[in-house]
């Protein structure tokens, strides 16, 4: 049948069908069941299978436990996230339809010149939607999503890096389309290496590039760490700033409007708009948050037990309670930060 594209369409296959991986299972799995694996890696292995019950060859080379755990940490089988549900970032949104939904969508028309770009990077400060962008593309072109913290495969899986990266795109290439997401991609391609670090971070480093000319789409708080040859292969780089102050009532009011606690006026939603100026989207979160907390520690203060408290006396949520939070939750980026950010992307940006 008609192969699915992935997100590059041109997916090469990691696997070697020489791929020596001693020691392992792989021969063994290579068959339909085995009885020696748990009861929830033969639940991975079943999910991955056709229809014939086989499991496809390119993940016959891999280890189980890996496979399951790509399939049960890191594979996303329903990213519910949708561009409604993000604020403001217009361009960004338009940008990345543009590159990585409608050629998920329609492969017919993204051909020959409009064959997309190769890679996308997702750069800003933290806390200002990237992840959720890479789910929303996942959730509007019905991919299956796939997150990895690069940092994680240099200090949590140290020295199965590689191998978990090939399970990542082994798995990913079996469920296409699919949108492999890496948080904290400097850490993994970043220019400088530290001392303890060297020829196997050096090999996860070149895997990792030469997997993802078949996928894409990173995300990054340090966008200055990547190299020459990491910004060469993420061609898009979309800036995601802090978001504007509409982004930010927008975030306010949904969060409250969710739990039925919203009452403020527009005014009061101004004052909170200039108060709130360089909060990140996720500062905004917290700052709800503890706003909505405002009402309840009025109640306790007045000596109300809290297992009599009627959910209904509860006043709203006021102007007065932002203010009380905005002592406690302050903005996590810091101007400098900013700057930092903004040259780069003058510097390496995608700009249109
Ligand atoms: P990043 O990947 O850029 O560090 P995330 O996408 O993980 O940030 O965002 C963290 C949380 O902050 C989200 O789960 C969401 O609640 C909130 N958030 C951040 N940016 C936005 C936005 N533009 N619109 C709505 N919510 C946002």
């Amino acid at each position: 049948g008609v192969s699915r594209r992935g997100v590059r369409g041109n997916f090469v296959p990691p696997i070697k069908s020489n791929g020596n991986n001693a020691g392992n299972m792989s021969a063994r799995v290579a068959g339909k069941c085995d009885d020696s694996l748990d009861d929830s890696t033969k639940k991975c292995l079943e999910i991955l299978c056709g229809p014939d019950g086989e499991l496809p060859e390119k993940l016959r080379n891999l280890e189980p436990r890996l496979i399951e755990h790509v399939s049960n940490e890191i594979m996303d089988r329903d990213p519910n996230v949708r561009w409604d549900d993000i604020a403001g970032l217009e361009h960004a949104k338009k940008c990345v339809n543009e590159m990585v939904v409608y050629p998920l969508q329609r492969p017919d028309i993204f051909m020959g010149c409009r064959s997309p770009g190769r890679g996308l990077l997702l750069f800003g400060p933290p806390g200002t939607g990237k992840t959720m962008i890479g789910k929303a593309i996942a959730g509007e072109a019905k991919a299956t999503f796939f997150y990895i913290s690069a940092s994680s495969l240099t200090s949590k899986w140290i020295g199965e890096g590689e191998k978990l990266v090939r399970a990542l795109f082994g798995v990913a290439s079996c469920r296409q389309p699919a949108v492999i997401f890496v948080d904290e991609i400097d850490s993994l391609l970043s220019q400088r290496k530290s001392d303890g670090e060297h020829e196997s971070s050096r090999r996860l480093k070149t895997q990792f590039l030469i997997e993802m000319e078949g996928f894409d789409s990173g995300a990054t708080n340090r966008p200055q760490e990547l190299d020459e040859a990491a910004r060469r292969r993420l061609t898009k780089r979309l800036y995601i700033p802090l978001p504007c102050s509409e982004a930010r009532a927008w975030i306010t009011r949904n969060l409250l409007e969710k739990d039925g606690l919203f009452k403020l006026s527009s005014e009061e939603m101004d004052i909170i708009c200039k108060l709130t100026e360089g909060y990140s989207g996720s500062d905004m979160k917290n700052l709800v948050k503890d706003a909505s907390m405002g009402p309840l520690r009025e109640a306790l203060g007045q000596g109300i037990e809290i297992t009599k408290l009627k959910k209904e006396d509860m006043r709203p949520v006021t102007l007065q309670d932002f203010k009380n939070s905005l002592q406690e939750v302050r903005p996590s980026v810091s101007p400098n930060e900013l700057v930092t950010y903004e040259q780069w992307n003058k510097q390496f940006g995608s700009l249109s």
